[in-house]
């Protein structure tokens, strides 16, 4: 008898409905999937924008052939949904109303579980090596039979690829998902996959995205790749990027912790895309996992200084926080207002406890980056000292977490910023420092544009905040 894992790639070359919605459907009868009770989709919607932000979400096309697909299967149906938190502390709202998927919920008469404005209950953790001994997670997730994982096929800055383990980095609101989103990221997204494994996995590599999460440049990869196994899922999407699966650390952690295959051996890749051909066509699909202070230094007025690092297993650099979040940082400005790189004043992006001088040029500001973060000597002939305040996992309470609200994480930056407007430096603190907050900090320290206040988006994002913030209030007697 063959046990070995299945998992299919199939040709799609765009986001036609009815031929998403067949090969999703043909998949699940292929995979023996039968979705059942109370059925939630979870799609990537970290951000979305048709122009801003146009690759980062899971396709509202692809969230449709889904539905369908999980419609024509099912049996003994309670109820359907689709359920995500977006990312940066953009009201999940607004990104569903991008991403088109609305008027896709509409259409199927299905429900919808915005992960910011429902119920956030713990869930034990007992597997070794968990960070914790409980992790927070939405009502809805917690109470969900049978869950089927739609993530977005993307590079990351982070954690190289974000595919089906990763987006669950998405099932937890603001105030839980930046605990432990800093070196101990990779350990944070195996803990995770203990809360729920997925029952279903059809990850839209249609159009994939390169380089960042939150604006990928495309790449057209035309495959609709599936399965019933993270683990096995995301092996075979390493592979089809040409990645060793033991690169991405949380899938090896995953495995580690048993909930699945790493090794190709032990997987059947099946479906009409073959995997040799798949992996020449993205011979060169671009990563950009790549130290800020090799990034940005002699590209602009931008400068990283990066010192060590308070975590044992990462002193070198830390992954999962602030240097990953000023790349998403500056490339969302960079989406919004190309050429900023030269119109930025000289910036300092210091982070990490760093031991030389600094050895600023003139008129160059410092942004003190991050909770861990320690530095001491002179700048304009003072002495500066900058303590960390780092705290391991172990010290972070998960139950007594602060707020990570959009509007007081955008006042408390800009007050920072305000308060320190004629000091050469600035102090951020946060661990991890979040993307949103380095857009507040750059734009001040750095005299750019602030795309929290662009045309484009300040309405509509601050619509989709207040009726998140009102629904927010009234589940809290419904639940
Ligand atoms: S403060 Fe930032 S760089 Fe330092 S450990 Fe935390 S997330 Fe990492």
């Amino acid at each position: 008898m063959n046990d070995k894992h299945k998992v299919l790639i199939m040709r799609c070359e765009d986001y036609n409905l009815e031929r998403i919605s067949r090969i999703i459907t043909e998949g699940m009868a292929e995979l023996g999937v039968k979705p059942s009770g109370r059925i939630l989709l979870k799609p990537n919607a970290v951000l979305a924008h048709p122009t801003l932000f146009p690759y980062a979400f899971t396709r509202g096309e692809f969230l449709d052939g889904a539905i369908a697909a999980a419609k024509a299967r099912a049996e003994n149906v309670k109820e359907i949904a689709v359920g995500e938190r977006s990312g940066i502390t953009i009201a999940t709202r607004f990104s569903f109303k991008n991403a088109g998927y609305l008027k896709v919920i509409k259409k199927h008469k299905i429900k919808v579980h915005y992960f910011d404005e429902v119920k956030q209950v713990p869930v034990p953790l007992k597997k070794n090596g968990s960070l914790r001994e409980q992790i927070f997670i939405p009502k809805p997730v917690a109470e969900c039979d049978f869950l089927i994982n739609l993530p977005k096929f993307k590079a990351h800055p982070w954690s190289r690829l974000t595919l089906s383990l990763k987006n669950f980095i998405g099932i937890q609101d603001d105030r839980h998902r930046l605990v432990d989103h800093n070196s101990s990221l990779e350990f944070k997204i195996a803990d995770l996959q203990e809360v729920i494994q997925p029952k279903f996995i059809a990850v839209d590599a249609i159009t994939a995205g390169q380089e960042t999460m939150l604006t990928p440049t495309p790449f057209q990869m035309g495959a609709i790749v599936m399965g019933v196994n993270s683990c096995a899922v995301d092996t075979v999407c390493c592979h089809m990027v040409n990645v060793n699966p033991s690169d991405v650390h949380h899938l090896r952690y995953s495995a580690e912790r048993g909930f699945g295959p790493i090794n190709l051996e032990e997987i059947d890749v099946l479906g009409d895309f073959p995997l040799a051909e798949v992996q020449e066509k993205t011979r060169d699909y671009k990563f950009l996992m790549q130290r800020i202070d090799d990034y940005f230094n002699g590209k602009g007025n931008l400068t990283c200084t990066v010192g060590k690092f308070p975590e044992a297993h990462s002193p070198d650099y830390c992954w999962g926080g602030c240097p990953g979040a000023l790349q998403e940082a500056v490339h969302i400005f960079r989406s919004f207002y190309p050429g900023v790189d030269e119109t930025m004043k000289k910036v300092r992006f210091v982070v990490g406890k760093v031991d030389e001088p600094l050895d600023l040029a003139e008129g160059e500001r410092v942004i003190f980056a991050g909770n861990c973060t320690a530095w001491q000597g002179k700048i304009d002939g003072k002495e500066v000292r900058i303590e960390s305040s780092y705290k391991t996992h172990k010290e972070v309470d998960e139950k007594k977490t602060k707020t990570n609200d959009m509007l007081v994480k955008i006042i408390q930056s800009l007050w920072n910023c305000f308060r320190n407007r004629s000091s050469r430096y600035i102090h951020a603190r946060g661990c991890p420092l979040s993307v949103a907050e380095i857009v507040n900090y750059l734009s001040a320290v750095g005299k750019i544009k602030n795309p929290n206040f662009d045309s484009r988006v300040l309405i509509p994002v601050n619509i989709a905040y207040l009726k998140m913030r009102f629904n927010r209030f009234i589940n809290r007697f419904r639940q």
